[in-house]
């Protein structure tokens, strides 16, 4: 066994690693770049070395600047986790050329798998079952379009050098082919740097069914059972299981054979994935799958297969690079109970999925029987623009189907994230969505049931905006008793006396918030025994969740999150204290700057717009006076208490 690694990834897989890597006794070697200088891998690992800027491209893409590090730090292996380099044969390559060990297949085989239409043309000379379609050499448009005639619509077109579902169409009319192939064309120059495509039948009603491979230096080769990755979107997996719904033992027979002939036939040694689709109408049958692709690494989705087999895939890994031999046989595979896989991700299901970046302000996991996550952060850091807006897989495993789901819907329920927007609802809905239980389900089922499954949100959640406006409150009121008691004042009457708040007399006041960012009018209303909020005269529910950071309470509820904060633009509020000294009353991006040097404004006048937790804030004037200096420019980040102008008095 080796004594150190080289980790050469991040993130949630990187933190893997690095778990098997400690128990093994490795001393880990982490990397990390400008934006991951605090991140959890580079905690984790025994050791961390910088790699560049934050960009992937000038970073974790870099063979060269990884190889320097695992020579200087004397890194015995390279594991490249899933991603970036990991089905880079020339980095395989540069690894073994710089006297490490590759923790995955050897390069040959990571190259005849890398485009799909030459590793079809293999799988076809090898025996395994192929998509029926055209994956030759010509790229003529017209040509391809006859192709298509003769295959049969529907088709799909895809990109030889594809990944990630990037660039697929699915074309269901001749009429429609040209067009089709043009936007695929384009996406795949694009995203792969290499236009070509080829063309399948597109299988109805289909079934993402693959096999977990595993071979060794020594001629042997086995499977691991299968996974089920058919609920996807964008052609992207978001819940996995094993075992596949419907799965006979003839049926997983055939698949193991096939994917085990699949890795024979390129010389394989390590992990990999076989993937397979299967039609699904009339339930899985042994002579209706068809290799897909074939994944030359750990694949995302592995720790389903490590909850129903036992098995610590990673450990397999290096110990199979280091030359041992598989410890088990065929036959000696466990497969106990069932496992589902969800992919936590930083995005927002309500508005299209959009990636939703910034500091996690709250974040919690569930533990419980049966539970597993993987992350590769924590409360306080911040999910980034530049990688995988992933936050964690949450794994769920149980005696039998129903008590998967059923874990994981309770623990995407009980998990808690405040900040960024998640999928966490979008997936608890999935995991209880009848007709998936059921098993009644192919890759189509999510766009099917979209509506129901990520309804958009068009209305704000009042009840839980309420709530939250009943902590600003009670928040105002403490710490208007500190400053009271600082100054040895009785507490007195909370803080509608101390300012510009109470608009409606001494027993409710009403108070502009911002709710999601929208401005909205809220209703304190003082009882003797305290007071009550209320938004458009929904009053606060009792089943929700709050988290108060810097003046902006999230309210979660129901896996959903409603941000709430005071709509300072709305108040005449004192953001200079007594000097003039106009400060960011928080981090964010100053999106404008609404006066001029020089400029003459009344009290109360708008200064500057600064966004924050995508929540626009207004500053202004807290006196009338004239700015006599501007210190920061429109479009500039500003950190907290940077100082944006200065206004003097008018005297
Ligand atoms: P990628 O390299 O992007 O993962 P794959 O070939 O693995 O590309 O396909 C990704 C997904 O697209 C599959 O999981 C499946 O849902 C869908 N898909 C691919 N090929 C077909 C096909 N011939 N018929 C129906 N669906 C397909
Ligand atoms: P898998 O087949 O392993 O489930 P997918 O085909 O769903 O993986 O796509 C995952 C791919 O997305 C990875 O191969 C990688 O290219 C990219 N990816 C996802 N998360 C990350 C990450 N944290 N770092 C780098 N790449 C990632
Ligand atoms: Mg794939």
């Amino acid at each position: 066994m080796f004594s150190s690694v080289l980790i050469a990834n991040r993130g949630e897989i990187a933190c893997r690693v690095v778990r098997t890597a400690k128990r093994l006794g490795l001393r880990t070697i982490a990397v990390y770049s400008d934006a991951d200088a605090n991140a959890l891998h580079v905690r984790l690992a025994d050791e961390a070395h910088y790699i560049g800027p934050a960009p992937a491209r000038e970073s974790y893409l870099v063979a060269e600047r990884l190889i320097a590090v695992g020579r200087k730090a004397g890194a015995e292996c390279v594991h490249p986790g899933y991603g970036f380099l990991a089905e880079n044969a020339e980095f395989a390559e540069a690894v073994a050329a710089a006297g490490m060990t590759f923790v995955g297949p050897p390069p040959a085989a990571i190259r005849a798998m890398g485009l799909k239409d030459a590793a079809k043309a293999l799988m076809e000379k090898a025996g395994v079952p192929v998509v029926p379609g055209y994956h030759g050499e010509l790229q003529d448009p017209r040509f391809l379009k006859e192709k298509a005639y003769e295959i049969g619509y529907p088709v799909l077109i895809k990109p030889v050098a594809g990944g990630g579902g990037k660039g697929m169409r699915r074309v269901d009319r001749h009429a429609d082919f040209e067009e089709a192939l043009q936007g695929a064309m384009r996406e795949a120059a694009a995203a792969f740097g290499d236009s070509r495509v080829l063309i399948e039948k597109y299988i109805s009603a289909p079934r993402h069914v693959e096999i977990q491979i595993f071979a060794d230096a020594h001629g042997h080769c086995i499977h691991l059972n299968e996974r089920d990755c058919s609920l996807q979107r964008r052609h992207q997996k978001v819940i996995e299981e094993a075992p596949a719904p419907g799965m006979t033992p003839a049926v997983r027979g055939a698949m193991g054979a096939a994917a085990v002939a699949a890795a024979r036939a390129v010389g394989y040694v390590g992990a990999g994935t076989v993937e397979f689709i299967a039609a699904g109408a009339e339930g899985l049958q042994p002579d209706a799958f068809w290799f897909l692709e074939m994944n030359t690494r750990l694949q995302v989705e592995h720790p389903v297969t490590e909850a129903v087999t036992g098995i610590d895939l990673v450990e397999w890994q290096f110990r199979i690079a280091a030359g041992e031999r598989l410890p088990l046989a065929q036959d000696e595979v466990p497969l106990v109970g069932h496992a589902v896989e969800a992919r936590l991700y930083a995005e927002d299901p309500t508005r299209g999925f959009v990636p939703s970046t910034g500091r996690l302000v709250a974040l919690e996991f569930p533990r419980g029987e049966g539970l597993r996550v993987d992350s590769g952060v924590e409360a306080g850091m911040t999910v980034t623009p530049y990688y995988d807006p992933m936050i964690a897989k949450i794994v769920a495993h149980g005696a039998d189907r129903t008590q998967a789901l059923d874990r994981l819907a309770e623990a995407l329920e009980r998990t808690l994230i405040a900040g960024p927007r998640s999928n966490a609802a979008f997936l608890a809905a999935l995991a209880r969505a009848p007709a998936f239980r059921a098993g009644d389900f192919d890759t189509g089922f999510i766009d099917r049931h979209l509506a129901d499954l990520a309804p958009a949100a068009d209305e704000p959640d009042r009840a839980a905006a309420a709530a939250a406006v009943a902590a600003l409150v009670a928040d105002e009121q403490r710490r208007l008793a500190r400053e009271a008691a600082a100054r040895g004042e009785p507490a007195g009457s909370p803080w509608l006396a101390t300012d510009g708040f109470a608009l409606a007399g001494s027993s409710a006041m009403v108070l502009p918030v911002l709710v999601d960012g929208e401005r909205r009018i809220a209703r304190v209303a003082f009882r003797a025994d305290g007071p009550v909020a209320s938004l458009d005269g929904v009053v606060a529910a009792e089943d929700v969740r709050l988290v108060v950071a810097d003046g902006v309470v999230y309210a979660l509820r129901r896996g959903r999150q409603t941000v709430v904060q005071i709509d300072e633009s709305g108040l005449d509020h004192d953001h200079g204290g007594g000097d003039g000294v106009i400060r960011a009353p928080m981090h964010g991006k100053l999106l404008a700057l609404l006066v001029d040097k020089n400029a003459a404004v009344d009290k109360g006048h708008r200064l500057a717009v600064i966004e924050a937790m995508k929540m626009e804030h207004t500053l202004v004037a807290p006196f009338s006076g004239v700015v006599v200096e501007i210190s920061a420019t429109a479009g500039q980040q500003v950190a907290e208490g940077a100082v944006l102008m200065v206004l003097a008095p008018t005297v």
